[in-house]
């Protein structure tokens, strides 16, 4: 049996805001932006000390294929182009037109990887901080979202747990972008974790880095079966993403189950390190460079949203009156238990769709969700939990915030027509 405390205190106001964002990641960053650069008044609230989310805080890399399943057309532009763009200024990136599949950089997958975007994490860093300041955005780092206080279905104000100890910002438009839908989950909206049957999440890993890998007999090897582990080519030469081993069942909403399910993934990362200089051509002398800092994980809250993608959606492509991305990467559903295999089970469309209405949580009027925790299937979750969907998801999410506050309306009942032109403006894809 629990037991509680009460517990009340008056928290000081740091401000209000027009639109307040939860969480730096792929889609937070797109999402500020995007808002920002509507002149609205804009803070971007971040638990970790970097942007980017498991893209710098987990050295998740690369960007998965913004192509079609076919690897033909392109699936993403907007703030996702731009992104790219800068860090082809400073050496930061392979655009996704060089980085085809099988290669180096896909760990020779070819299915679904075809024009994938390998990053440098630290200049990812760099970039975003530097893209979000210049667009007008406030930024707050080292503050993570703990709860909030709703009234007649809006947020009115949330409580954050900053450095200096507890604060409170209040907002018109709040979005929630932390991968977890800890926003959405503490304002009411329901929420589920994992797979239908079982509420199992995907599984996590903790990525490394290693360098000094000979490129050449790393590719040479590939004509040969089996590789034993997956490492993915970075920008740079001899520098290799490791991408190997799982956690089974971890919640990434619960902080003993994270301690238990890191502690086993530090000890994975030291066996994947040994087969990858004992058993890799290539990898003989591979040095370890870099641990992320953070359990990547897969698969954490899903919103209940006004509309949910089905795996029927993604396999078939409907196309949505209120589209507002379009994806083609596969449905990567990892193993959900040690015993289960997985990856790829079921074809996806050769494009397909995510509706504005997947994004808006039932029974909170003032709240937008993008990214990871959006309204589908487990599943379906699969491909569209991808990097470049994030952000592609997050700046709709940003002008849709804007359009609300223009309006005067609720972010339900905006012009979804008229967002679309909007974003398509900015050079997002939704065809
Ligand atoms: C091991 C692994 C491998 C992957 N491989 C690839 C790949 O190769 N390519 C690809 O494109 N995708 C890959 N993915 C998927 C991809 O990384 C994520 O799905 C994607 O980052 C989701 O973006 P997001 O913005 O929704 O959430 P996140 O990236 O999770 O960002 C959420 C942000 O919110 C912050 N936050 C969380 N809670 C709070 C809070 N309470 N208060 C304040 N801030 C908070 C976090 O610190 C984080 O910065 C992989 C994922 C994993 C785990």
């Amino acid at each position: 049996m629990k037991n509680y405390i009460d517990y009340s205190k008056k928290v000081e106001s740091y401000g209000h805001y027009d639109i307040a964002v939860i969480g730096g990641g792929p889609a937070g960053v797109a999402a500020a932006i995007e808002a920002a650069r509507q002149s609205k008044k804009v803070i971007l609230i971040e638990a970790y000390g970097m942007l980017g989310g498991m893209a710098t805080t987990s050295l998740v890399s690369p960007f998965m294929t913004v192509y079609d399943r076919d690897g033909e057309e392109l699936t993403v532009g907007g703030i996702f182009r731009e992104i790219v763009d800068e860090l082809e200024k400073v050496g930061g990136v392979i655009s996704p037109e060089a980085a085809d599949s099988p290669s180096i950089h896909t760990s020779f997958i070819e299915k679904y990887h075809r024009h994938v975007t390998p990053v440098n994490t630290f200049m990812l860093e760099v970039i975003l901080d530097r893209m979000v300041r210049e667009s007008g955005a406030e930024l707050l780092h080292y503050a993570r979202f703990t709860d909030c206080v709703t009234e007649n279905g809006k947020i009115k104000a949330i409580i954050v747990a900053a450095l200096e100890g507890l604060i409170s910002v209040s907002a018109d438009v709040f979005l929630d972008t932390s991968g977890n839908a800890d926003v959405a989950a503490a304002a009411g909206v329901h929420t589920y974790k994992g797979d239908e049957e079982t509420g199992i999440p995907q599984p996590g890993t903790l990525m490394f880095e290693v360098g000094g890998v000979s490129d050449e007999r790393y590719n040479e090897y590939h004509k040969r079966p089996e590789l034993p582990v997956k490492a993915y080519r970075t920008p740079e030469e001899g520098r290799y993403s490791v991408n190997h081993y799982r956690v089974f069942g971890v919640d990434a909403t619960n902080s003993k189950s994270m301690t238990d399910a890191h502690s086993e993934a530090r000890r994975q990362v030291l066996d994947a390190y040994k087969v990858l200089t004992d058993k890799t051509p290539g990898f003989e002398n591979a040095q370890l460079l870099k641990v992320a800092s953070v359990l990547g994980v897969r698969e954490s809250r899903h919103i209940d949203g006004v509309y949910k993608i089905t795996v029927n959606d993604v396999s078939c492509g409907t196309k949505f009156d209120d589209r507002i991305a379009v994806y083609g990467f596969g449905m990567d559903v990892h193993p959900r238990n040690a015993s289960i295999s997985g990856n790829f089970k079921i074809e996806v469309a050769k494009r397909y769709y995510i509706p504005y209405r997947s994004m808006l949580p039932v029974g909170c009027d003032n709240l937008i969700v993008a990214g990871k925790t959006i309204s589908c299937e487990s599943q379906a979750a699969g491909g569209l939990r991808c990097m470049p969907a994030a952000m592609a998801m997050g700046q709709a999410a940003g002008a849709a915030a804007s359009m609300a506050i223009d309006n005067g309306i609720s972010v339900k009942d905006i012009d979804v027509k008229a967002l679309q032109a909007a974003i398509v403006s900015h050079g997002a894809i939704i065809d």
